[in-house]
């Protein structure tokens, strides 16, 4: 007999066992309700066609064996089919079922009692004889053990951890309910009386043995479909709120979900964003094609990230477990994220949220991907301009501000830093005459000159149009700092080619402040460099200077000087003194030389010496001279008539004035307006003056009736030769022979070979600064023409001069 039972027990198992083997989860879930549908309506027929008596005792129909089996069934067919309206499906298969039943055995039975009816195998109609109570009754029970079951399984899978301990506790409580349905079904059928007792003790032990023996076969199958159990684990087996909802509200739910499903889908596949769901483990469950085409736009693959880990990809492993962390804790989680691909380094934003199902458990996590690339280059690109020169690329002021911060924080130890500020000498005048492109070829020469030179010593920086600035973080001392600077101005030295023809020589000036021993914060140490920039400057072309002490005072007071000039100059505060110029043969008066005088109302008097490199370095001069010149032009035309016109005027231009394209005209101009004229005046030029112009402008000035005068004769550098090819119909020979004279052999000499050399046919000799009589002795013998002194006078206000014309012989 038991044989008998083992082997319908394992006909059981077995049809479903192989029916969820099938790939196509239509076919799979079709096969297993239709299999569940017969062995309902086989179950109760068993039970009328036979039992069976196992170990003499225990007694078993062929219904329980049925019931058993279907009970087991629904079970496999719920962990499969994760469905959440699966005992809806077999609520509703159970009625049909027991409908048809009714019916169909209601008519057979009628069936086999008619009169003309073959019924060649004899069967009793009793046989398909039905109490529909009891039907009622079994399927009602039937629907409230699966709900108690499903209902315990979705309690125990949070409580109970584990997979096999999992599995035993959904064995039990199957054997459970078969046991408990054992007891219930008897007592509900025929109430509470002694022969439903019996009943129940005869069927107890034969329900235990199918609760057991089914039990045992679903604790097996439980416990080779680990991962079907963990998927169970991680989402509810019944939707207990459609419990209630009638066949109607499901169908509809079921179509608004599907429907809901399909645009999540089509999102999901269109989408521009790049998504995917991730399982608990953070691995790539499925992507999108956005995705794969971010991450790996070679392959056609959409599968290609399946399984992936991807935020390790995306992540540091620091951010990662943060990120893990956060999700882990029912958070969402954002950040910016950078990972490469073939051609490029790429950009996005990355989301993660948790999903959350219906039991408030984490059950995947959702990861979308903006990419923002371009908006990245694009700030790259903005970021990169702010804080360098588009011409060299070279990081600019605004940089260098950023790495002075950093570099000299409090703390930064006592290592010598230095900040070495070059301006190139003359690139103005490049500019001006080679072209803007010349200008910029120019500089990128000189970039990548002072780049290779400074190779692992510093930063180049360009702060201004030919400003550039150098900061090195590791000198051994402020000479190595010097050093290095040498090494610029060397490389700026060098001949610049601007084209085929063209090899300009260039130079520039380094002003260089110290760390720590002269400045210890940002904004000092650059107005340092700056100030010694500014000296370095002063001093002329090409030269360095390190920042001293006192070096800030003075800058600060010529700044100070140079707005009081700016206003001197519009406020009418300069005046002219007038010297007189006597010629030494004759004994009389031949004019003057105009000097600018500057009586502040603020600072007092400042003289020349102060004010004049002040005007130069301010840019002006230009403006000076128009207002010394237009003053003496002035006061020219108050004096007597008979007086002006036996003048000749000497006024000073300086180097600046002769790069000066509009003076010439203002000056003519300004003649014009006073009704004066070109030949009454005699511009004063120094050999300084003729190193940055060229002889065009000299003649233009000869042209149009100036006579022109060398001023300070003898201290300057140039050939004689040199000077004797340009148009000067004067030559001043400076002060300093004219002071030692005749008190020392040596300056007589001098002076002596200065007024022969200088000695040319329609060429006269002035001396300056004739102090005493012997000098006047002296350049007398000397042939030297004309003198200018204060043995005569000194620069006079022009009431004075003209009072002093009147004590004194004028030319006739
Ligand atoms: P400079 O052109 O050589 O002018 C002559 C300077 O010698 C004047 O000094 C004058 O006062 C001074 N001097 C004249 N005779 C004697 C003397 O016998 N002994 C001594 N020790 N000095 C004498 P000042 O007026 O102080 O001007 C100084 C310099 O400032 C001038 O030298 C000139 O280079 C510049 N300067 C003055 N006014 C002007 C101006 O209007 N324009 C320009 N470009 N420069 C000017
Ligand atoms: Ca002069
Ligand atoms: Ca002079």
């Amino acid at each position: 007999m038991v044989s008998h039972f083992l082997f319908q027990v394992i006909l059981f198992c077995a049809f479903p066992t192989v029916l969820s083997l099938e790939k196509n989860p239509h076919i799979r879930r079709v096969s297993l309700y239709i299999y569940v549908s017969l062995v309902l309506l086989m179950g109760g027929f068993l039970g009328a066609v036979f039992s069976i008596e196992l170990f003499n005792s225990i007694k078993l129909s062929g219904g329980t064996i049925a019931y058993g089996g279907f009970m087991m069934a629904c079970v496999l067919l719920t962990f499969l089919e994760r469905d959440v309206f699966i005992l809806q499906n077999i609520m509703r298969l159970v009625f049909t079922v027991g409908i048809f039943k009714v019916l169909l055995f209601a008519i057979v039975v009628k069936t086999l009692q008619a009169d003309r009816v073959i019924n060649a195998l004899d069967v009793p109609d009793t046989l398909f004889e039905l109490s529909i109570p009891l039907i009622i009754l079994g399927a009602v029970l039937i629907i409230i053990e699966l709900y108690l079951l499903i209902f315990m399984f979705d309690r125990f899978k949070h409580k109970i951890k584990g997979h096999a301990m999992l599995s035993l506790a959904y064995s039990l409580s199957f054997i459970l309910v078969i046991i408990a349905d054992g007891i219930l079904f008897p007592l509900l059928a025929f109430g509470v009386q002694s022969e439903t007792f019996e009943l129940i003790i005869g069927n107890f032990s034969g329900k235990v043995l199918i609760g057991c023996t089914y039990g045992l076969f679903l604790f097996t199958f439980l416990l080779l479909s680990r991962q079907r159990m963990e998927r169970v684990v991680q989402e509810p087996l019944l939707d207990w709120n459609l419990l209630l909802t009638s066949g109607k509200d499901i169908v509809e739910k079921m179509d608004r979900r599907e429907q809901q499903l399909r645009q999540a889908k089509t999102v999901f596949e269109t989408s521009r964003e790049g998504i995917a769901i991730l399982n608990m483990d953070f691995a790539v469950v499925d992507a999108n094609c956005a995705l794969v085409n971010m991450v790996n736009p070679v392959s056609a693959d959409q599968g290609v990230l399946r399984n992936e880990k991807l935020l390790e990809r995306f992540l540091s492993p620091e951010t990662g477990k943060i990120a893990q962390q956060t999700l882990q804790s029912g958070e969402s989680w954002s950040g910016e994220i950078h990972w490469s691909s073939p051609e490029m380094r790429r950009y996005g934003m990355l989301n993660l949220v948790p999903v959350i199902d219906r039991i408030g458990g984490i059950s995947h996590f959702t990861l979308s991907l903006t990419e923002i690339s371009e908006l990245v280059h694009a700030r790259e690109e903005l970021r990169f301009l702010a804080n360098h020169d588009v011409l060299t690329a070279l990081p600019n002021r605004r940089q260098l501000h950023n790495v002075l911060a950093k570099d000299l924080q409090p703390f930064s130890g006592g290592i010598c830093k230095a900040l070495l500020i070059v301006d190139l000498d003359n690139f103005k005048q490049i500019n001006d005459s080679f072209g803007h492109v010349a200008g910029d070829e120019l500089l990128l020469d000189f970039t990548h000159r002072l780049s290779f030179c400074l190779l692992g010593k510093g930063r180049l920086f360009r702060i201004g149009g030919d400003e550039f600035a150098i900061w090195t973080h590791s000198l051994s001392s402020v000479e190595h700092a010097q050093e290095l600077a040498e090494a610029v101005r060397r490389e700026a030295s060098k001949p610049f080619r601007l084209d085929e023809q063209n090899l300009v020589p260039l130079n520039c000036c380094i002003g260089i402040s110290v760390y720590p021993q002269h400045a210890k914060d940002v904004k000092t140490i650059y107005q340092q460099a700056d100030t010694a920039l500014y000296w370095a400057k002063g001093l002329g072309k090409g030269n360095i200077k390190l920042y001293k002490q006192g070096m800030t005072d003075s800058r600060r007071q010529s700044l100070q000087l140079e707005t009081a000039l700016r206003e001197a100059l519009t406020e009418n505060e300069i005046e002219v003194y007038w010297q007189p110029q006597i010629s030494l043969h004759a004994n009389h008066i031949t004019g003057a030389e105009v000097l600018a005088r500057w009586q502040s109302k603020a600072l007092g008097w400042i003289t020349p010496d102060i004010f004049i490199p002040v005007a130069e370095s301010a840019g002006l001069m230009s403006a000076l001279t128009r207002v010394v010149f237009a003053k003496a032009c002035e006061a020219l035309i108050q004096m007597p008539a008979a007086l002006r016109d036996k003048l000749i005027i000497a006024v000073n231009l300086s180097a600046r004035d002769m790069s000066d394209s509009l003076l010439l005209s203002d000056l003519l101009n300004l003649l014009t307006a006073h009704g004066l004229v070109a030949t009454q005046f005699e511009l004063e030029l120094t050999e300084n003056a003729l190193l940055d112009m060229d002889t065009q402008s000299l003649t233009s000035f000869k042209q149009a009736g100036f006579s022109l005068a060398l001023d300070d004769f003898g201290t300057g550098y140039s050939s004689l030769a040199y000077l004797n090819t340009l148009p000067f119909d004067v030559l001043k020979i400076d002060k300093s022979f004219i002071a030692q004279i005749p008190k020392e052999s040596s300056s007589c000499a001098l002076t002596r070979s200065i007024i022969q050399m200088g000695r040319e046919p329609g060429r006269e000799i002035v001396a300056e600064g004739d102090e005493t009589t012997e000098q006047a002795a002296f350049l007398a013998a000397e042939q030297c023409q004309k003198v200018q002194g204060y043995l005569y006078s000194k620069p006079l206000p022009v009431g004075d001069f003209i009072e002093f014309c009147g004590s004194y012989p004028v030319r006739d």
